[in-house]
């Protein structure tokens, strides 16, 4: 038998979690929870001691213990400034991340009864460097071995293809709980390629309980007659929260629905009406038509002026409203496609692929006396050789010979973000100039010519900052610019000023990132890979992986 292991899919979620695998029949299915849920609430309570608690009680927890719960840190990955603190102790996003992930794999191994070490985990589309860094951090904090950061739009879309098999342009609409990903797709049999991704990473269903807890304040002062904000007390401000979320999802099932809460001493009742609901919240969903639209603008750019179907996936899609607001724009059939788990459930596809290709390369290696990491397209390798291997892998695996060779669709991304270098005009204005833009199929690779700018100029620090214009020049602005990573190129001595340098971007089929500046007179390189740009410090990261070994995480 083959020691190849099974690489498992999890939806790392602002609100929900979610993690599935395959079948025995390659049949992605999602894992329940210890509390018999099939997605996890992303949510931590630090209980006594080394106790964290995840989930569902960690959110109800969330209205008595207020200061010793984390709810939204997905919002907060790649973020340096924050930390959360309690009793003495601080915590990055990496590491609250890294106990949702233990939970779920604690989980999942009792339901699954195997032992999980290898996963897939997705993020959404328009994560940029620092974010992906951070939820891969967040993996190795929790003990696992990452094999891949997967957009989620694009993980839905492999859903999706595993489910239809027809050769379609789709729309993929994922409104969650923190989050709105809009990206344009094409899906067929061999392949599945992103060509444009858009959204808003502030923009979800959060928003829509916001709305309705302005409107239970709104209430409480018409019906008690004071002015004081309520909100201003967490404990009430939790209960409305819960209060909130739980009657927007009754309206996304009935018409009306009654909400009561005690408010300053008071008890406040009100009736919701979905048609209230949605008045309240026309802004926000008005909101994502708006960046739809921009999406396709920028789609059509790309020569892609059609689509032939709008999936609908993350839990804020279950408002009738988006269906109905979609329809209204757009005349292509819309489908809301599992919802909570594609995601998942495509991740799992995805670390299938990855694992049976990994087996395949080994198996060719063998038969070609070539190294495995030396064939980079299975696709590219003698039919004979491939149907050994094939069947071998199948054996090996228990898998039939067909679901080995389909292994092999080609997924192709696109970079959500603009990569620049920062430069300066003769009268010495800084700006930056981007040589990648975002939407941009990856891998890719884009050079620029720039030159020192005094005499004898002894080094030039050469930064990279990401950004999200998709234009060649941007303003210098720190609200625009992510420095993400920076490296110094040595000037050999007596350059005259004017002298040139080359600088070259080169993106990973997975987003990484390296960089090369040349001094074009000598050629005098550096080259920087751009790893260390993750906000978590490695001290801070053997603490992190040390302390998550001791916690008790349920
Ligand atoms: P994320 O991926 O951001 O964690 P999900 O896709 O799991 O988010 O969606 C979570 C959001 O969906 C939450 O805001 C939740 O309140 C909302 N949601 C879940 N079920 C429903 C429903 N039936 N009606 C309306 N909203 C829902
Ligand atoms: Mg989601």
């Amino acid at each position: 038998m083959s020691d190849a292991k099974k690489i498992y899919g999890i939806d790392l979620g602002t609100t929900y979690s979610c993690i599935a695998c395959l079948d025995t029949h390659g049949k992605p299915v999602v894992l329940k929870n210890s509390e018999g849920d099939l997605t996890t609430p992303s949510v931590v309570f630090f209980d006594e001691g080394d106790n964290v608690v995840i989930g569902k009680t960690a959110k109800e927890n969330s209205k008595m213990y207020p200061d010793a719960v984390v709810s939204f840190v997905k919002r907060s990955m790649g973020d340096p400034n924050y930390l959360f603190g309690y009793q003495g102790k601080t915590y990055r996003a990496e590491e609250i991340s890294a106990y949702i992930l233990k939970k779920l794999v604690a989980d999942a191994e009792q339901e699954a009864g195997e032992k999980i070490t290898d996963v897939v985990i997705t993020c959404p589309a328009y994560f940029g460097i620092n974010e992906k860094e951070a939820t891969a951090k967040a993996g190795e904090i929790a003990g696992l071995k990452v094999h891949s950061i997967l957009a989620e739009p694009t993980a839905a879309a492999i859903a999706w293809g595993k489910a239809n098999d027809e050769n379609k342009v789709v729309l993929v609409y994922d409104l969650g709980g923190g989050t709105f990903d809009i990206t344009m797709i094409e899906v067929s049999n061999k392949k599945i390629e992103v060509i444009v991704t858009g959204g808003d990473h502030n923009l979800g269903g959060k928003d829509w309980d916001d709305a309705l807890i302005g409107y239970f304040a709104d209430q409480y002062r018409q019906q008690s007659g004071k002015q004081d904000n309520i909100l201003a007390e967490l404990d009430t401000y939790q209960e409305l929260q819960n209060l909130a979320e739980n009657s927007k999802k009754t309206l996304s099932a009935r018409e009306k629905c009654p909400a009561s809460f005690i408010g300053g001493g008071a008890k406040i009742k009100t009736e919701l009406t979905r048609e209230k609901f949605n008045e309240i919240t026309a802004d926000l969903l008005e909101r994502t038509i708006s960046l739809t639209r921009d999406m396709l603008a920028e789609a059509a750019k790309k020569g892609f002026k059609k689509f032939d179907e709008i999936l609908l996936v993350g839990g804020s899609t279950k408002m009738p409203q988006v269906g109905e607001r979609l329809k209204k724009e757009f005349s292509v059939p819309i489908n809301s496609f599992d919802p909570d788990e594609a995601v998942a459930k495509g991740a799992a596809i995805f670390g299938n692929d990855l694992m049976v290709n990994g087996e395949l390369k080994k198996a060719i290696a063998e038969a070609t006396g070539k190294k495995a990491e030396d064939i980079k397209d299975v696709s590219q390798v003698d039919a004979a050789v491939m149907e050994k291997a094939a069947q071998k892998v199948a054996g090996n695996l228990g898998f039939s010979v067909d679901a080995v060779k389909g292994a092999g669709k080609t997924i192709t991304n696109v970079i959500s973000k603009s990569f620049g270098t920062d430069v300066y005009d003769n009268k010495g204005n800084k700006s930056v100039c981007n040589l990648i833009l975002k939407n941009t199929s990856l891998p890719c690779e884009a050079s620029d010519e720039f030159c020192t700018s005094v005499n004898n100029q002894k080094t030039v620090l050469v930064e990279i900052l990401e950004n999200e214009i998709g234009e060649k020049n941007v303003p210098w602005d720190e609200n625009l610019n992510i420095l993400i990573g920076q490296a110094v190129l040595d000037i050999p001595p007596n350059m005259p000023a004017g002298s040139p340098l080359r600088v070259t971007f080169k993106l990973s089929e997975d987003g990484r990132l390296d960089m090369e500046a040349v001094e074009l007179s000598q050629n005098g390189k550096i080259h920087l890979t751009i790893q260390t740009s993750s906000v978590i410090n490695a001290e801070e990261l053997a603490e992190a992986k040390l302390r998550s070994c001791n916690m008790k995480v349920s």
